[in-house]
């Protein structure tokens, strides 16, 4: 089969969801059974993503192969359950860069190298790339930020050739728009779109269906008049509200019969759709038996957009108990000094990952009161790394023991650099990245959550990260009751033995990683930590309301008896802050 694109572009203003409403569509050709990919292209100058703010740009999600990329590859992975690479994800930096690599390269002697056709040949190729990558009978592409933008413009030109070098019924564009309501006058505007159409088309792209995003649904008489203005069939406007969930986003196109419009445009057969997972998703969402109440903590917390895959996996880790998570955030700066009782409240306490100094001593403090009044905990990355500062400091009595990335001078560097690191000069693509082998102790939680199959008890996650727990002290902290649930298995000269995973035998949970699992969570496959820890939270929020188990659990954990120790590998002993 030709392989077919889909162009979403997007109008009016940024943020109008054209990720999910993209990975809705991935998520209505992939129940119809076609092999889906997706590409996002960004058109600003940087590189990746990888240097950017999560709390001005969102999350910072990583791929199997270490690449730094847009949020919105989070969520198509998630939508489409499927693992994208770093060639899914184009920005004008990346481009720019190969094609003055080629210059040099006396790749184009003799010519002029420009814009046309030089930048958008290569836009072409890397968009026809992605789909021959994992032949990919379906592409879909979205040029993010929004059409009149003149850093959009080359994009643009790039998917307007696709229809002509790839044919008509090869490629559909789609664009998605917004439609006010003005409470004044009580009615919806369609300039807003009608202008954006036009803009579109002033760059030689003419819509074939529009997604009109509006706060309630529009009135069904909306899409003649859209119809009107813009050229575009008025059964082909359809109308994304806002949804309770962005998991109702494919089922709301396709009852107003996305599906059947794609496969009629790009000349598809018909094939039995099948999105139950997703209904069934949202009705749990709808109607779930428990709520677990978690409390957040990290820095970033005006911009949930940062932590969008770890929001995404605890929905996903709800759902498998049929539960929702009523999410609190708090902001760690608040918690560096006094009372830290008000987190009793809550059923469970997530410390994700983060860079940099601030509001690290609350995440510290966070993670002892957690250890201390036995409230579930799952610590992501730092979230981890603050775990063993907290234990480091309060169980094996390691006074201001810290990571070197916070305090050079801590006379005990219970995290720190690996020897790869130091020498690291840039910032871009430079730490610890992508899919890493973690092995898995037998006899621990750990195990229980993943059950590893095959010999070695190996499972992969995602990593970010420059730091690491320094094997100079993992003896000492493991003396002292702290189990290594994980290590880094034996890979020559690459970080053999180091710590992936520790946990607390006598705590109802307390588990932490040093890989962002989050990264790989499913719809369909909560990932394996989220939902241990939301089931923990849930059981904890159970106990809490039954005192009497509580106590009869209670007398059960002090029957836990301490678990063998994990035998890491360790290398080599540490100087100072240097692993
Ligand atoms: N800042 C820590 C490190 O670089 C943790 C990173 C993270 O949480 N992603 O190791």
């Amino acid at each position: 089969m030709q392989t077919k694109y889909i162009f979403v572009t997007g109008g009016v203003v940024s943020s109008l969801g054209k990720g999910v409403s993209t990975a809705s569509i991935g998520v209505l050709l992939r129940a119809r059974g076609y092999r889906v990919t997706s590409v996002k292209i960004d058109p600003y100058i940087n590189l990746d993503a990888g240097t950017m703010r999560p709390y001005e740009h969102g999350e910072v999600f990583v791929t199997a192969d270490g690449a730094e990329t847009d949020l919105d590859v989070g969520t198509y992975e998630r939508f489409l359950g499927i693992d994208l690479a770093r060639n899914n994800n184009i920005t004008t930096g990346r481009i720019y860069k190969t094609v003055i690599e080629k210059e040099r390269r006396g790749e184009y002697l003799s010519q002029t190298v420009q814009v046309i056709p030089h930048i958008t040949d290569e836009i072409q190729e890397r968009i026809r790339a992605a789909g021959k990558a994992v032949n990919a009978e379906i592409v879909l592409v979205e040029v993010g930020g929004t059409v009149g933008d003149i850093e959009s413009l080359p994009f643009l030109e790039a998917i307007r050739q696709m229809r002509f070098n790839e044919g008509k019924e090869n490629t559909l564009y789609l664009h998605v728009t917004l439609l006010p309501y003005l409470s004044t006058s009580e009615e919806f505007k369609t300039k807003p779109t009608q202008h954006s159409v036009a803009n579109l088309r002033s760059v030689g792209v003419q819509a074939d269906g529009l997604i009109v995003r509006s706060d309630t649904p529009m009135p069904e008489d909306m899409s003649k008049k859209i119809a009107l203005f813009t050229n575009v069939e008025a059964r082909d406007v359809f109308n994304a509200y806002n949804a309770e969930h962005v998991y109702a986003v494919p089922e709301i196109l396709e009852q107003q019969g996305m599906g059947r419009f794609i496969e009629k445009k790009l000349e598809l057969e018909r094939v039995t759709r099948n999105i139950a997972t997703w209904q069934e998703a949202f009705s749990i969402l709808q109607k779930p038996d428990r709520t677990a109440r978690i409390a957040i903590v990290g820095k970033y917390v005006a911009m949930p957009d940062a932590y969008i895959s770890l929001m995404e996996s605890l929905t996903h880790a709800g759902i498998a108990h049929r539960s929702t998570i009523d999410v609190t955030w708090i902001n760690s700066e608040d918690c560096a000094e006094g009372d830290l009782s008000h987190l009793k409240q809550y059923d469970g306490i997530l410390v994700p990952g983060g860079f940099g100094h601030r509001g690290i001593e609350g995440k510290i403090r966070v993670a002892g009161y957690a250890r201390e009044n036995n409230i579930p905990y799952l610590g992501i990355c730092l979230g981890m790394q603050v775990a063993v500062i907290e234990f480091a400091r309060n169980i094996v009595k390691l006074e201001s023991a810290n990571s070197s990335e916070f305090d050079d001078y801590t006379p005990h560097p219970v995290i720190g650099l690996m020897p790869e690191q130091l020498d690291v000069e840039g910032m871009g693509g430079t730490m610890r990245l992508g899919d890493w082998p973690m092995q898995i102790e037998k006899g621990t939680r750990l195990f229980d959550l993943y059950q590893p199959t095959g010999p070695d008890n190996i499972v992969t996650e995602r990593h970010r990260h420059r730091y690491e727990v320094n094997p100079a002290y993992v003896e000492q902290l493991r003396e002292h009751g702290l189990t290594i649930s994980g290590v880094t298995p034996g890979m020559e000269g690459r970080g053999k033995g180091l710590v992936e995973a520790i946990e607390i035998a006598e705590h109802p949970f307390f588990v932490a990683v040093q890989s962002h699992p989050e990264f790989k969570s499913r719809l369909s496959k909560a990932s394996p930590p989220f939902k241990g820890f939301v089931q923990a939270a849930l059981e904890h929020q159970a106990l809490n309301k039954n005192p009497l188990a509580a106590f009869e659990q209670g007398v059960a954990n002090q029957n836990v008896t301490n678990q063998e120790p994990v035998k890491a590998e360790i290398t080599e002993l540490p100087k100072k802050d240097i692993i």
